[in-house]
């Protein structure tokens, strides 16, 4: 198998087992965005099955990823994923909680897209390793289109719970005088916020 076969069996995969990988415009963003800026160091919160970690450690060259997961058979299938890919050498996968792990590096990128009610307490736990010119972007921002709807559209409780804490986070980035945010309709909506 080629890469590109390996890289299409993980998103089919992924797809049959509704495991939600970053869309193809995001990461495309995400790919150009390390380019264009000359990422280097990247953590990623949330690996799922490392589909995107692999497509960021794609990107360029001297190009590596920190990324963490806390579910076991995600794990599991993103250390396999990497090993096919052969990329071992290129991206550190953490089985943990994020709330657990305590990092000392700093990264020039880093990428939320966990468990999305968490977005703020991601962003305050690991600023203080993000680079004096690093940026953090963070997925799945217009969560599937609901938080442009009103909040009394939405049926569901807990997802008008999820939606009403989406919105506190936008409303977070917006406030945040050290970061200047910019909100992106690519695939599912991205945050890019830059230190100023
Ligand atoms: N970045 C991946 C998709 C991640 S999906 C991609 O685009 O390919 C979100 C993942 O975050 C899920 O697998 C979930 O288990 C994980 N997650 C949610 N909360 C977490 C936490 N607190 N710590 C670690 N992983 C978490
Ligand atoms: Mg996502």
């Amino acid at each position: 198998m080629t890469k590109e076969d390996i890289l299409n069996r993980i998103k089919e995969d992924a797809l049959n087992q509704q495991v939600p990988i970053i869309s193809d415009e995001g990461i495309q963003y995400l790919t150009q965005y390390i380019q264009k800026h000359s990422v280097h160091r990247i953590l990623e919160v949330g690996a799922a099955v490392g589909y995107s970690a692999i497509m960021m450690c794609m990107a360029a060259d001297d190009v590596t990823v920190t990324t963490i997961e806390r579910d076991e058979t995600r794990y599991l299938e993103a250390l396999k994923n990497i090993k096919q890919m052969g990329l071992e050498d290129c991206i550190q996968l953490l089985y943990h909680d994020a709330f657990d792990v305590s990092l000392e590096e700093e990264f020039d990128l880093i990428f939320i897209d966990a468990a999305k009610a968490q977005n703020q307490k991601f962003f305050e736990k690991f600023e203080k390793n993000l680079s004096s010119t690093g940026t953090i972007i963070t997925d799945n921002i217009d969560f599937h289109g609901l938080v442009n709807r009103d909040l009394q559209d939405i049926q569901s409780k807990n997802l008008r719970q999820m939606v009403r804490k989406i919105k506190n986070y936008i409303s977070f980035l917006e406030d945040n005088t050290h970061y200047r945010t910019r909100f992106l309709k690519l695939g599912d909506g991205l945050a890019v916020s830059t230190r100023i």
